[in-house]
């Protein structure tokens, strides 16, 4: 049996990365889509054979809970509207992906999670990365494979194009690069590390105030976690960059680039790394295929979600305050 995912949202993720990923997955299918677009509606409906019952709009969407063909919601909505449409979902007693970042704010993402664990489903964030082998590598240091890690370096940004998209606006995003492309950079460094950051400080930069009035544009800050282990961290709409450097007492790792759809690469202390080239989405969904198949709690769950968002508020807060701030 194949698990039935509805996509809601058909934008660019879901058309040109998420769908073709379920094509390609062992046991996904595309059971449904939710759109505010009657045309778009039309031409997935024929692109991927989809019942006139399975097509909704956020308007009915609610009505999923009477579609037996549909297992999984997958949000892939701007961020603002990741809340609602989670909860939505799991009132209706659907299993749920959401997109990072899982929300714009630590309260919402505990009532998402909240919400998903009174309706008894399974709730998990689009962290395609924790699927794909170069992460993975990564991940072993957290694991201590390569002795005590004593820094990291993790950057993500790129330089965004239309300046009137909804990533540039607060109300929509949450915010900007930070919430965007930095989430990849705290993840790395958390699962790099194999350890939740202590406390952190940062800096803001703007270099273009005109178009960044409304979200953050550029931004460094530096983590510290228990073991003693720091890393420094940029994330950035104006410039592209792309990469993840862990230092360890016996080893070390370097990925460039680190987070993007791929083929990435990388190398360590001992030579390129050859590892195989997978679709990142199809492994993730997959993966969650086989959480509700087994029963299993995603390790990319709403509660890792919520970790990523502590670590932004914290940092917000200490640009505001020029000083250390506790995680
Ligand atoms: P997009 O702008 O291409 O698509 C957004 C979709 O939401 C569109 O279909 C649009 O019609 C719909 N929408 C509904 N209400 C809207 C509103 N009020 N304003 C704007 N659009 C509205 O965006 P995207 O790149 O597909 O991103 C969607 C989500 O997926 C975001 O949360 C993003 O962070 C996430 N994402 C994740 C990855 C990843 O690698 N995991 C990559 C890209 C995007």
């Amino acid at each position: 049996k194949k698990i039935s995912i509805a996509l809601v949202g058909l934008g660019y993720y879901s058309e040109f990365q998420l769908a073709p990923a379920i094509m390609k997955s062992q046991y996904c299918r595309l059971g449904g889509i939710v759109t505010g677009t009657p045309a778009k509606a039309e031409k997935w409906k024929k692109q991927y054979n989809l019942p006139d019952k399975s097509i909704y709009s956020y308007e009915t969407f609610d009505r999923i809970a009477n579609n037996k063909d549909i297992d999984v919601v997958y949000v892939v909505l701007p961020n603002s509207m990741h809340r609602e449409f989670v909860i939505r979902a799991a009132k209706a007693g659907k299993h749920v992906i959401c997109e990072k970042p899982m929300a714009v704010s630590v309260k919402e993402a505990e009532e998402m999670i909240a919400a998903c664990k009174k309706a008894g489903v399974k709730l998990s964030v689009g962290y395609r990365l924790h699927f794909e082998p170069f992460n993975q590598e990564a991940a072993r240091f957290g694991k201590g494979d390569f002795g005590k890690v004593k820094m990291v370096e993790s950057s993500f940004g790129f330089k965004i194009g239309d300046p009137t998209q909804w990533r540039l606006k607060k109300a929509l995003a949450g915010g900007g690069a930070m919430m965007d492309v930095g989430i990849y950079a705290i993840q790395a460094s958390r699962y790099s590390t194999g350890e939740e950051p202590i406390s952190v400080t940062a800096q803001e930069f703007k270099t273009d105030p005109v178009k960044f009035k409304d979200v953050d544009e550029t931004i460094f800050w530096q983590l510290e976690f228990p073991s003693g282990a720091v890393a420094s961290s940029m994330t950035s709409y104006a410039s592209y960059i792309e990469r993840l450097y862990i230092s360890a007492e016996s080893g070390w790792l370097e990925l460039n680039p680190a987070y993007g759809y791929g083929p990435l690469a990388g190398k360590t202390h001992q030579g390129p790394l050859n590892l195989p080239i997978v679709n990142h989405q199809a492994a993730q969904m997959d993966d969650f295929a086989k959480c509700i198949f087994e029963n299993k709690e995603s390790n990319v769950s709403g509660e890792e979600g919520l970790k990523d968002l502590k670590v932004i508020e914290a940092i917000y807060r200490a640009i505001q305050t020029g000083g250390k701030v506790k995680i």
